[in-house]
Parts: C-alpha cells; sequence; structure tokens
C-alpha cells in the first residue's frame, strides 16, 4: 500500500497513455508510442530504456503480435517486469556460511543509510538472528548517536568509536571481531558518507572493506548501497562510481512513500545490474520491505 500511494505522481505520468490505448488502432501507433515514449521520460525511465520498451512495443505491433490497446498495455508492464527481473530479481541476501556475516551499508549523507540500516536490524533480528551494529560513520559526531537509537529500539548491540579520531575501519574490525568471539550471527556496519572529498571516502570505504576481510575471510559478505528514490536520474552517476570503487552487491532504495520518481528504479537496475534487495517506505521499523518487482510494476501502472 505503502509502495501503491509513494507511486502516484508517477502512476499518474503513465496514466495518460491509458485513454490513447483504449481507442487505439493500427494507425495511431506513432502518436501512442510519442506519448508513451513521453510519460516514461518524465518518470526517468533515462532515454536508454525508454528507447528499447518503445522500440520493442513497435515491432511487436507492426509484426501483429500485439492487436489491441489492452495487450499493448500489457505488453508494456512485461517489458518493465522483465527487465527487472532479468538483472534484479535476486533480492535474498548472500551471507554465506562463515559468522558472522558482514553486511556494509554505504551511501551519500541524507540518503537514508542509518535508517535503513536500523530498519534491516530489526527485520533480520526479527528473523532470529543475532545482530551487532557498527557505527563506522567516524566522519559525522553525530551518525553515531543516530545508531544508538537504532540500537536501542530494535534492541541490538553496538560497537561505537572509542575516541574523536578513531579510524572508521578500526570501528568496524573490532567490531566484526567482537561479533566472532561473542557468536553473533551477523554484523551491520555503518560508514561515512561525506568526507571532505570524494577520493578520501571511497579511500576510505575500500579501507573499511580490508578491514573487515582480515577478520572474517569472504567478509563483507554485501554491500548495499543506499539510493534516494526521491532523486530520480540523478541517482545514476552516484551509484555508477560506488559500484566501480567498490563493488556494489544490492541496492536499498528509500524515500518510495514520498514522491519517488519510478522510472529510475529500472534505470539503475539495467544500468547497474545490480538487484534491488530492499525498498525503504518510511521511517518506522517495520518500513524496510524485500523488493518485489511485481508489485512495483503493478504500483507504477494503473
Ligand atoms: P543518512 O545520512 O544516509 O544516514 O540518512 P538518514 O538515515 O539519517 O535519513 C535521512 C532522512 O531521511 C531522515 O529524516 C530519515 O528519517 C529519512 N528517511 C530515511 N529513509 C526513509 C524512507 O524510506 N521514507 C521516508 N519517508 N523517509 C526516510
Amino acid at each position: 500500500e505503502k509502495l501503491f500511494s509513494g507511486f502516484s505522481k508517477t502512476r499518474n505520468n503513465l496514466s495518460v497513455i491509458d485513454e490513447l490505448l483504449l481507442y487505439w488502432n493500427l494507425s495511431d501507433t506513432d502518436r501512442v508510442l510519442d506519448e508513451l515514449e513521453e510519460a516514461l521520460l518524465v518518470s526517468d525511465f533515462g532515454p536508454k530504456i525508454t528507447i528499447k520498451i518503445v522500440e520493442n512495443l513497435r515491432e511487436d505491433i507492426l509484426s501483429g503480435k500485439l492487436k489491441s490497446g489492452s495487450e499493448i498495455k500489457e505488453a508494456l508492464k512485461k517489458n518493465v517486469l522483465d527487465l527487472l527481473s532479468n538483472k534484479g530479481s535476486k533480492t535474498e541476501l548472500k551471507l554465506g556460511f562463515r559468522k558472522p556475516a558482514v553486511i556494509m551499508i554505504i551511501g551519500v549523507n541524507g540518503g537514508g543509510k542509518t535508517t535503513s540500516l536500523g530498519k534491516l536490524a530489526y527485520r533480520l533480528k526479527n528473523g532470529g538472528a543475532k545482530i551487532l551494529l557498527a557505527a563506522g560513520d567516524t566522519f559525522r559526531a553525530a551518525a553515531s548517536d543516530q545508531l544508538e537509537i537504532w540500537a536501542e529500539r530494535t534492541g541490538c548491540e553496538i560497537v561505537v568509536a572509542e575516541t574523536e579520531k578513531a579510524k572508521a575501519s578500526a570501528v568496524l574490525s573490532k567490531a566484526v571481531k567482537r561479533g566472532k568471539e561473542l557468536g553473533y550471527d551477523i554484523v551491520l556496519c555503518d560508514t561515512s558518507g561525506r568526507l571532505h572529498t570524494n577520493y578520501r571516502l571511497m579511500e576510505e570505504l575500500i579501507s573499511c572493506k580490508k578491514a573487515v576481510a582480515k577478520v572474517v575471510a569472504g567478509a563483507p559478505n554485501e554491500i548495499l548501497l543506499v539510493l534516494d528514490g526521491t532523486t530520480g536520474l540523478n541517482m545514476l552517476p552516484q551509484a555508477r562510481e560506488f559500484n566501480e570503487v567498490v563493488g556494489v552487491t544490492g541496492l536499498i532504495l528509500t524515500k518510495l512513500d514520498g514522491s519517488a520518481r519510478g522510472g529510475c528504479v529500472v534505470s539503475v537496475v539495467d544500468e547497474l545490474g545490480i538487484p534491488v534487495k530492499f525498498v525503504g517506505v518510511g521511517e518506522g521499523v517495520e518500513d524496510l520491505q524485500p523488493f518485489d518487482a511485481e508489485a512495483f510494476v503493478n504500483a507504477i501502472f494503473m
């Protein structure tokens, strides 16, 4: 329901073609596809995917495979679902067999990193796992306090920096060591979202990755990139950079309950080939859901 209401704007943009499709006949094809192209672009599908979808439909219409407006509409939905399913359907977390599993949560400040980490902790704990949180955003003083609130809210233990100058990698390494000693199942690691330069941030993330790998072979098991769904296509270059430098294993798209621009979900999956593992649909503990491509498609089309 939250996903559905969050995408009301996208649904509205895309609904303009419904009436055209209702009265569609073959001679209308170019006009209908032009309108569809416009609606997809406005909804942040991006030019590459928009052209791919529109040309697929054109081919199927001209070859006689699609014979009515409702068949075109169904084919449109299937095109989007296929794009997501081909590359984005592996939503389960891969946690390996060594304990503790390590999940790093990365992304720029304000995107919803700490909130998503808290919600994920709640979800995994409810699933029966013993969770340890690690406050690896040592750059922003308030970040650790914010994570402590989530630790309290979810009833999870937390490891924080002991001194102001502590390095993020040292905090994460300490947390994973503690996780190993005390038999935790999963260590959830928060990280910085902004340093003096982008280069420093990426350098720090790489050293965090190395630090946890030294404690548990194969860690981090997941590196989840948090992206703000309301930023639309702007999330793409950001996601590309994080992925190139650190190697992202899954995406968490947040704020899909707000006025998210639905098309960017498809663009980011198609462009990066990385699955969306979770979506954020609010600020409460229960507002993180596994990504469901079919529910998504049904939320953006009438
Ligand atoms: P960080 O700087 O990346 O750690 O971001 P925060 O976790 O502090 O989140 C930034 C703001 O976005 C906070 O006010 C959060 O409550 C809010 N937020 C995070 N996720 C969601 C979401 O899924 N939906 C909504 N509506 N707000 C969110």
